[in-house]
């Protein structure tokens, strides 16, 4: 007998309903992955229009400060040049037209700088007269840049000294330009605190728009994968019976039977290894006689026809955990579980006499056939499988010798 042949088990990656759970952990890893994206790039987006609108209100607001109070703003210095400072005397009735000026802007502070980074003028005006020397952002507007940054701020005083908390301030430092040169910056305090709310609720309706989309195409995804996996292991299904069975006879063919026998043949020797008394196991071989003659007289159609019934009545006599297989042409091997030599013995007479006692009906016409079986059983030193189908296998041969139609 050859060496049997193991079936290739199919591998996680080739199994659909393994493929079917990749794409589902695939999709809801990528809706997590591109809901955070969206999600930051969303709020990165609309903060950075707030800091616009915001810079742009500065702007404004500073360049018209700039234009009505220029004069009490900067003084001309002695070489020609214009400097950026306030003086004493002019300062509370400049403080008067500001606060006057800016109340009906979300401005909560404001603070002018000479070109050395003194505060000439503040809303705040315990500061009017300190130099901020340390103060990047300050440095830059001196260098002729805008600057804007959002910030979150536990307290802030307003214009009327009363207290805010938890505010969204955008910070803007304005240059100061005379004729080409950077004399002083603004610095313009805007709370922006009402738009949080609408940065918030437009990047959850986009999100949320973004998130239904994933639902619809990945849920769409889902079902057609579904409905593909499914067919695919409906034709593995079909495929892996087709690999296992005899087309004509329905029964297994001779690689699967073989196959079966090997692993009880192996699961049988650990249980007698082990002390087990129900260690049994039985092999029937059974071959029709002179099957040649049968096919010569009625056809090989007809032959086909009778080794179909031949083996629909041998499987129907058998218990569930049996198994029968094609083994050759015309020759069936039947392997009894838990049947010791006396019990398959007797179970291959009853079948000899099923097989015989009645005639098949073929095409109307009835004809009878017999049939020859060697029964064997596995037994102490067996050293494997081979032997004992060998064995049954010469009982077949000398039930043939003494005549046929017998079991031996
Ligand atoms: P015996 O076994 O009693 O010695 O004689 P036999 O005529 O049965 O033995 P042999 O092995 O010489 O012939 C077996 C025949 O079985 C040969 C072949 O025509 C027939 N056979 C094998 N497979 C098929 C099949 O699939 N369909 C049909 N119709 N006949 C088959
Ligand atoms: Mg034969
Ligand atoms: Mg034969």
């Amino acid at each position: 007998m050859k060496q049997l042949r193991i079936f290739p088990k199919s591998s996680p990656d080739r199994n659909p309903d393994a493929l079917l759970r990749l794409f589902v952990v695939i999709a809801l890893v990528s809706t997590f992955v591109i809901i955070s994206v969206a999600g930051l790039v969303f709020v990165e987006v609309l903060q950075r229009h707030v800091i616009r609108n915001a810079e742009e209100d500065a702007i404004k607001v500073s360049s018209a400060l700039l234009a009505t109070d220029r004069r009490r703003l900067t003084s001309r210095q002695p070489d020609g040049s214009l400097k950026v400072v306030v003086a004493p005397a002019d300062l509370p009735e400049m403080d008067r037209h500001f606060r006057r000026f800016l109340s009906p802007f979300d401005i909560v502070k404001i603070k002018i700088y000479s070109a050395d980074s003194r505060i000439v003028y503040s809303t705040e005006p315990a500061l009017i007269g300190k130099v901020d020397s340390h103060n990047s952002r300050l440095d830059h507007a001196l260098d002729g840049l805008f600057d804007s940054k959002l910030e979150r701020k536990e307290e802030v005083k307003d214009l009327a000294s009363e207290s805010k908390f938890n505010v969204d301030v955008v910070e803007t430092y304005i240059p100061i330009w005379d004729n080409g040169r950077v004399i002083g910056s603004f610095e313009v305090y805007i709370d922006v605190t009402k738009y949080r709310d609408d940065t918030a609720n437009t990047a959850a309706l986009a999100l949320g728009a973004v998130a239904g989309l994933l639902i619809i195409v990945f849920g769409i995804s889902y079902f057609l994968i579904r409905r593909g996996t499914r067919e695919i292991k409906e034709i593995q299904e079909v495929l892996t019976k087709q690999t296992m069975t005899d087309a004509l006879t329905g029964t297994f063919n001779k690689s699967q039977i073989e196959l079966l026998a090997c692993k009880e043949f192996d699961r049988c020797s650990r249980r007698k290894e082990k002390g087990h008394s129900d260690a049994d196991l039985g092999f029937i071989m059974i071959d029709i006689d002179r099957f040649k003659e049968v096919n010569d007289s009625y056809g090989h159609l007809a032959g086909d026809v009778l080794l179909q019934q031949f083996a629909a009545r041998i499987t129907r006599s058998l218990r569930s955990y049996d198994s029968i297989g094609r083994f050759g042409g015309e020759e069936f091997l039947v392997m009894l579980p838990g049947s010791d030599l006396e019990q398959t013995r007797m179970v291959a007479q009853k079948i000899w006499s099923l097989l015989r006692d009645e005639p098949y009906l073929v095409e109307g016409e009835e004809i009878t056939l017999t049939a020859s079986l060697g029964a064997a059983a596995v037994k102490e030193g067996d050293p494997d499988l081979l032997h004992v189908l060998k064995r049954a296998d010469q009982r077949l041969y000398a039930a043939k010798s003494a005549g046929r139609d017998r079991v031996v």
